[in-house]
C-alpha cells in the first residue's frame, strides 16, 4: 500500500518592495484558491532579504491588504529576515561537501572574461572561480556548482519544462557578497521548512524552477509540485510590477477588485455576485475555480488593473 498523500500546503511569498498591486493580488488569489480548493493550508511568507529593494512599511501594508480581501492565512507569517542562520547552515553544508564555492568576481570581471564578442548581458557565469581554491569571506559570493544535466519537471498548467542548467544559467549565486542569501537558496530552504507541497506562482518564475529543483536535489529536500499561472501585464507588455508603474490596490474597492482578479483567473462572477464582499466571492470561487480555466490563457494586460488602483 502506498503512503497517503501529504495534505496540500501552498503559499504566497511576496517581496515587500511596495504595496499590493493588482498583479500581486491576482497571484495571492490564485494560490489561495488553489490551496482552498484542495482543502489545504495557505501560508504567507514575507521574502524580506533584499534591504535595498524593500520599502519601509510595505510588509505591513501587504498583510493589511490581504486581510481586506479576506485572504486569510493559516499559521504565523514567516519573515525570511528571521531565518538567516538556517540559510547560512545550508550554504556551509554545500561548501563542506564541495558542492558550492566562493566567488570574488564582480559583474565587470565576468563581462571582461566573457569578452566583448558576446552581445548584451549574459546571465551565464563562465566558471572563473570554480576551481580556484580560496576561503570564503565577506568579499565573496557563494555559488552552487551546477552539473551538466538537464533538469525537467511537469508543470500542472504549462506542461513539461526542461532546462540544461549549466548552459542556461551556469553556477548560480546562493549567498551574496556580504552574506545575505540569494532568492534561489532562501526559497528552496523555506519551501521545505514550511512543508509546501505545491508552488503556485506566476510564469515569470518558470525558468527559475530547474535551479530550485537542482538545489533541492543537492540539499536532499523534497520536490513540491509546480503550477505557474499567467501574469498580469502592464500596457507596454512587461509584468505589472512596481517598476512598470503598478499602483497600490484600493482597499475601499475590494469587492470590485476581487471580481476583476477572479475575471483574470477565468472565473468572472455573475452580475449578482459582482462587487460583493470579497469573502462571499471567494467562497463561491473555491467551489468553481480550477487551474484548467487558465489553460491556453496567455499573460496579458487587464484593463481594470490601473483603473481601480489607489492614488499614492
Ligand atoms: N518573492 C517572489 C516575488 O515576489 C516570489 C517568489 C516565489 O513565489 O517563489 O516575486
Amino acid at each position: 500500500m502506498s503512503a497517503p498523500a501529504a495534505p496540500y500546503r501552498g503559499r504566497f511569498a511576496p517581496s515587500p518592495t511596495g504595496p499590493l498591486h493588482f498583479g500581486s493580488l491576482v497571484a495571492a488569489v490564485a494560490s489561495y484558491l488553489r490551496a482552498r480548493s484542495q482543502h489545504g493550508s495557505w501560508l504567507v511568507r514575507m521574502e524580506d532579504i533584499d534591504p535595498p529593494r524593500q520599502q519601509p512599511g510595505a510588509a505591513d501594508s501587504i498583510l493589511r491588504a490581504l486581510e481586506s480581501f479576506a485572504l486569510e492565512w493559516d499559521e504565523p507569517v514567516l519573515f525570511q529576515s528571521t531565518r538567516l542562520e538556517a540559510y547560512r547552515e545550508h550554504v556551509q553544508s554545500l561548501l563542506e561537501r564541495g558542492m558550492a564555492f566562493p566567488c570574488s568576481c564582480s559583474r565587470s570581471d565576468i563581462k571582461r572574461f566573457i569578452g566583448a564578442s558576446v552581445p548584451g548581458e549574459t546571465a551565464v557565469y563562465p566558471g572563473i572561480c570554480r576551481d580556484r581554491p580560496r576561503r570564503p569571506d565577506a568579499a565573496c559570493a557563494i555559488r552552487l556548482r551546477t552539473a551538466d544535466v538537464e533538469i525537467g519537471f511537469d508543470d500542472l498548467l504549462q506542461g513539461p519544462f526542461r532546462q540544461e542548467l549549466q548552459q542556461a544559467v551556469g553556477d548560480f549565486v546562493l549567498q551574496r557578497k556580504g552574506g545575505l542569501p540569494a532568492y534561489q537558496l532562501a526559497v528552496v530552504v523555506d519551501d521545505a521548512h514550511q512543508r509546501i507541497t505545491e508552488i503556485c506562482r506566476g510564469t515569470d518564475l518558470l525558468d527559475n524552477t530547474p535551479r530550485q529543483i537542482f538545489l533541492q536535489q543537492c540539499l536532499d529536500l523534497p520536490m513540491p509540485g509546480y503550477l505557474h499561472f499567467p501574469l498580469v501585464l502592464a500596457p507596454a507588455g512587461d509584468k505589472l510590477s512596481k517598476r512598470t508603474g503598478a499602483l497600490a490596490v484600493d482597499e475601499t474597492s475590494a469587492g470590485a477588485l476581487m471580481s476583476e482578479a477572479l475575471g483574470f483567473l477565468g472565473l468572472p462572477p455573475d452580475a449578482a455576485l459582482r462587487g460583493a464582499p470579497p469573502d462571499q466571492q471567494l467562497r463561491w470561487a473555491i467551489e468553481h475555480w480550477c487551474p484548467s480555466l487558465l489553460r491556453d490563457q496567455p499573460s496579458r494586460p487587464w484593463p481594470a488593473a490601473g483603473v481601480l488602483a489607489a492614488a499614492q
